[in-house]
């Protein structure tokens, strides 16, 4: 499980739709079409937007791989297609874009 002690989870995955956000953990741009984790911050009762993590990133930037289940359980948008496509994602992403 997510560790939600840390103030920072990752609640949401969707495709970037600008290619101008950077990516907390490695500070590169995240491409246009490409998965992102949105994470957000919890603070004081409530959620606070906090950037976005290359899918890539990950498990460094979260410090544990088991960040499927969460994302998918919180992005109830997603359809189908995409959920599948998610999964193979994560199958092939595992390490992060410029280690
Ligand atoms: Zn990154």
């Amino acid at each position: 499980m997510i560790n939600f002690t840390r103030p920072d989870a990752p609640l949401l995955i969707e495709t970037a739709d600008f290619g101008q956000a950077k990516c907390r953990n490695c500070h590169e741009p995240i491409l246009r079409g490409s998965w992102r984790i949105r994470v957000v911050f919890y603070e004081e009762g409530r959620f606070a937007p906090g950037g976005y993590v290359h899918l890539g990133c990950r498990t460094v930037y979260f410090e544990t791989d088991e960040v499927l289940d969460p994302v998918l359980r919180f992005s109830p948008a997603l359809t189908e297609t995409e959920r599948a496509e998610l999964i193979r994602a994560f199958d092939t992403e595992r390490t992060a874009p410029n280690q």
